[in-house]
């Protein structure tokens, strides 16, 4: 299905983000967390229809990386867990980042490797010097508030599976190459959240630990990058928004030997950001696992695999595809968008989210012409109830045609199924495409296998 603008037609995309925080709100995708209280600084709930998109990010991402591949499995480890973890992991000691505060009259916070200057960007004040900040999250376990009872808020991901490589490898009988996939919070106490849900405290990750022979780590890092390059672009995001950041070795990361990162071209800042980093993991001894090297080292326990062949046990490599969710939803959403002129004299614009009819919140909305003719109701609601048996599909009705698509164009609903007056005589529906706006007349009784056809991802 096409997700870009019909030819010819004029198209503006969005330069910066305030139309989409406008519309995320007004559709129900996303709004300022605790707002009833005046919210709380760049914190975000997701509404009905940001729920459904996420969820469908989620769906998709579990159906390329999981259902259909023959080698990755998919867990759900505990957010609070033994601290031992964190700090085998080097997050206790060197999950930090560096800090500057304004001195001056403002006092705004800044991570000092994000700026590019010698005093405040916002008052012109004086800068402090750096000094690091763990931006991990601290609670604790049980009523006594002391040091033994500390215990953090995942940052990552990655964790949850390292400390279950063994478990998952026994119990799914499991020999190399095999992943093991999460997705779940982290929380990340960060100095400067912002660009909406580009940078939040509390978001989600989508991760993969892909665990493979010592000495082929570079092979399969090359096709995790591909392949997960091939994932945005498959789910409608433009190639031109979509390049390689590679890490220089000196700023890699404690247990990466190499990272790229997918960035995108977002509406903000500099443009160019991190939607996806995808790194090899495998700076421990051999050229094995960094972090199942610490936590054999840790807890005494062998993380490895026996190889029949070789009479002996291997460490494995790892590469690491680690995604965020809501700040791929975010993007879904900015590269979806689009303000598009039908007819410049009449200052006809309608808004559009082209969304993939994988991740559009409702694939179907069901339309009758009327309110006021029973029959035609009658029929438009039994279409409904079928459908949504099989689908996310939403109804809707009033008058005025015109504007019942505009509702759903600009929420990314790939078809209108609208019952009319002449329904009722020839047993038919009009079907109108999203994108290209044309109808087609099709038997209700086909209906559903029509759709099937198009919804099949
Ligand atoms: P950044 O450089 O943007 O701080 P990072 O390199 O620390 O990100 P990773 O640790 O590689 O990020 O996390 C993997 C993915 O998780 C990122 O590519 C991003 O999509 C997402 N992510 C990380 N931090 C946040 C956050 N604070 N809010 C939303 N998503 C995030």
């Amino acid at each position: 299905m096409a997700t870009s603008a019909p030819a010819g037609a004029a198209s503006g995309r969005l330069d910066d983000l305030s139309k989409l925080v406008a519309l995320c709100k007004r559709r129900g995708f996303i709004f300022p967390s605790a707002e009833i209280y005046g919210g709380f600084a760049n914190t975000y709930d997701y509404g009905p229809l940001g729920t459904l998109l996420k969820n469908n990010v989620r769906d998709a991402w579990v159906r390329d990386n999981v259902q259909r591949r023959d080698d990755v499995e998919l867990i759900d480890a505990a957010l609070i867990t033994a601290p031992k973890v964190w700090v085998a992991s080097g997050h206790v000691a060197q999950f930090n980042d560096p800090l500057v505060q304004c001195l001056g009259e403002c006092k705004n916070r800044y991570r000092a490797d994000q700026i590019d200057a010698t005093q405040c960007p916002n008052c012109g004040g004086p800068l402090s010097e750096p000094r690091m900040f763990n931006t991990m999250f601290k609670t604790q376990v049980g009523p006594v508030e002391d040091a033994e009872n500390v215990a953090y808020l995942p940052p990552e991901t990655a964790q949850g599976m390292f400390v279950n490589f063994a478990n998952v490898a026994t119990t799914m009988r499991r020999k190399l190459p095999f992943g093991i996939a999460q997705i779940r919070k982290s929380f990340r106490n960060e100095i400067t959240p912002g660009n909406f849900v580009f940078r939040t405290l509390e978001f989600e990750q989508m991760e993969i630990e892909y665990f493979v022979e010592p000495g082929t780590d570079e092979q399969w890092f090359e096709e995790w990058v591909s392949a997960r390059e091939r994932w945005y672009l498959g789910l409608g995001i433009r190639p031109e928004n979509v390049r390689r950041y590679e890490h220089p070795q000196e700023a890699l990361a404690h247990y990466s030997k190499r990272t790229i990162d997918i960035e995108y071209h977002f509406p903000f800042g500099d443009g160019w950001g991190e939607l996806e980093g995808i790194a090899n993991r495998s700076k421990g001894p051999d050229g094995s696992s960094w972090d199942l090297w610490q936590h054999e080292q840790s807890s005494g326990e062998r993380l490895s695999l026996y190889d029949e062949a070789r009479k002996q046990h291997v460490r494995p490599a790892v590469v690491e595809p680690a995604a965020g969710l809501t700040r791929a939803a975010l993007t879904f959403l900015i590269d979806a968008y689009e303000e598009q002129v039908l007819d410049a004299d009449k200052q006809d614009v309608r808004t559009v989210l082209h969304l993939h009819p994988a991740l559009a919140p409702y694939k179907v909305c069901v339309l009758p012409l009327t309110r006021n003719k029973p029959d035609l109701v009658r029929t438009a609601r039994e279409l409904y109830e079928s459908l949504r048996r099989r689908w996310m599909v939403t109804f809707d009705s009033g008058s005025g045609i015109g504007k019942l698509y505009r509702r759903q164009d600009e929420i990314g609903t790939p078809y209108c199924v609208t019952v009319d007056f002449q329904s009722l005589d020839d047993q038919q529906v009009t079907i109108r495409d999203r994108d290209s706006m044309d109808q087609v007349r099709v038997p209700i009784a086909e209906v559903r296998d029509w759709l099937d056809e198009r919804l099949d991802y």
